[in-house]
């Protein structure tokens, strides 16, 4: 009996023994794969910094690339596009006129109503869709046909309202939120699609032809009188409320910016026929490039699977479209290398599935459970995951939206230190001891909506430029501004009045 329980007890004990040191392998495997998951994460932050040092650099190469643009066609990656919009509007236009919007994601019908001063600016009408996604890739009949239906129904619905004693054309202002050739005002030819858009032969074709033709098509009386790209309209709508705007920065799906520049600056445009000694130039951003760009491999493999391979790579970083599929691969990445995330998710491993307004939602969860970012893993086919791992998405999400924002920044800066407004003396000005209040107009969704995107960007600007040179340059947010500015612009180059006030 007593040789029975010995034996009982011993081999409880090389039991116990064996499960403690499972447990313990597990804890320790458990800890490896931990240790594994934080070298990711602190690989992407290596590679995402963005010192203020290394802003400067970008600064630098942003103002470099601009002239090089400017001196010759395809001089540069920024293509640098004349817009042939010399004067902006300033508060006296007069009229009723019409906007439709194409950007990235959604599609913008409005009407304004201009009776002379800034305060009788009314904006009588507005209607706003998402793009369905079908015809991102169908063709060239079936996206106009679909705007010139959407306008349609937004005229039919004005009814009577719209009911004056003579017969008059409607204008209408087309912003184009795509790379256009400008051709003049109200003509250009488009010269390649983004944002993942890819209807195939329109490259050279004409933007505004294309609109016109298909309401021609179904009789409707409205003529595209303005081709405007929505940078050029926000910088429009910036202008006309404040004459000191001298650039316009867009960051919704994509990215873009636009200025105003000298004429005789623009050394590969012999004869820029303008009044004013300026034009608006769209820069096209979007694609500008440096080697001292913070790419990781999570860019890489995002660029290499894109439609647009090898092309828009500082939108790539920056825009709206694209934060979310960044966080999205890292995720991917630590839940290959791992099993924080449980069992890989299918979901987690399509493109573009993590869309950036669940990046600010996560980013920005303050309760403290992080539930939204449980509520969105979820979402994602990632269940049930610990609260330390919630934090740790919390600061991909930080990383990515950081080093956007602080490129944004440096953007901007470039445009200011293009046009001597910097403070670094170079540039138009020779004289570094006065500043100019200078006002740069900002729209999209990512930043209007992304406070931590804002934030982080205008945090970076203060820090390239010094406080001293910072105060004298607003940023100023506005909503619908480049829709709304592409009318106003339409408005301030007719010389006469198309339509009776209403
Ligand atoms: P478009 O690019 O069509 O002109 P917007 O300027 O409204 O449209 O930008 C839409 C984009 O802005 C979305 O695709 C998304 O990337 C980004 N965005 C919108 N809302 C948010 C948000 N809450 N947080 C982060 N990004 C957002
Ligand atoms: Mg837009």
């Amino acid at each position: 009996m007593g040789r029975v329980l010995v034996m009982l007890t011993a081999a409880a004990a090389v039991v116990a023994c064996s499960m403690a040191t499972v447990m313990v392998r597990r804890r320790m495997k458990g800890r490896r794969k931990w240790r594994r998951v934080v070298g990711i994460l602190k690989d992407l932050e290596e590679a995402c910094e963005t010192p203020l040092g290394r802003l400067r650099q970008m600064v630098d190469a942003i103002a470099v690339e601009m002239q090089a643009g400017l001196v010759s066609e395809g001089g540069s990656k920024l293509k640098m596009l004349l817009t042939f919009v010399d004067d902006l509007p300033n508060g006296s236009e007069r009229g009723t006129y019409y906007a439709l919007h194409l950007g990235g994601s959604y599609f913008r019908i409005i009407k304004v109503h201009l009776g002379g001063q800034r305060s009788s600016l009314e904006v009588q009408d507005v209607e706003r869709h998402s793009i369905p996604t079908s015809l991102m890739n169908s063709t060239s009949e079936v996206l106009f046909d679909f705007l010139a239906s959407s306008l349609q129904r937004f005229i039919e619905k004005e009814g009577n309202d719209f009911n004056l004693s003579q017969p008059v054309k409607r204008e209408l202002a087309f912003t184009f939120s795509f790379p256009v050739k400008q051709t003049s005002i109200s003509s250009g030819v488009l010269i390649k699609w983004t944002k993942g858009f890819a209807i195939s032969e329109m490259a050279g074709e004409d933007i505004a032809e294309c609109l016109q033709g298909a309401l021609n098509k179904r009789g409707l009386d409205i003529r595209v009188a303005a081709l405007v790209n929505d940078t050029v309209g926000a910088l429009s709508f910036g202008h006309f409320h404040d004459p000191d705007t001298i650039a316009a920065v867009v960051f919704g799906t994509g990215s873009n910016a636009c200025y105003l520049e000298r004429t005789d600056a623009i050394i590969k445009c012999q004869n820029p026929r303008t009044t004013s000694g300026s034009m608006v130039v769209n820069m096209e951003w979007g694609n500008f490039w440096s080697s001292r760009l913070p790419r990781t491999s999570y860019d890489l493999e995002l660029d290499a699977e894109s439609m647009n391979s090898n092309d828009m790579g500082f939108e790539k970083m920056i825009g709206g479209m694209y934060l979310g599929d960044i966080v999205r691969r890292v995720i991917l990445r630590m839940s290959q290398e791992s099993d924080i995330f449980g069992p890989i998710s299918s979901i987690l491993s399509t493109p573009f599935v993590l869309r950036t307004n669940s990046v600010s939602a996560m980013h920005e969860d303050d309760t403290s459970e992080l539930q939204e970012v449980a509520r969105i893993l979820k979402d994602l086919g990632v269940s049930e995951v610990p609260l330390k791992v919630r934090k740790l998405v919390v600061k991909i999400c930080d990383v990515v939206a950081r080093r956007a924002a602080r490129l944004a920044a440096a953007g901007i800066a470039g445009i200011l230190k293009k046009v001597g407004r910097d403070g670094s003396g170079g540039g138009r000005r020779s004289d570094k001891q006065i500043m100019r209040r200078t006002v740069v107009a900002v729209e999209g969704g990512l930043y209007l909506n992304y406070r931590m995107f804002r934030e982080y960007m205008d945090e970076a600007l203060r820090d390239i430029l010094g406080e001293d040179v910072a105060q004298h340059v607003v940023v100023k947010a506005m909503e619908d501004g480049s829709t709304i500015g592409s009318a106003l612009l339409l408005a301030s180059s007719q010389s006469v009045q198309t339509i009776p006030s209403v």
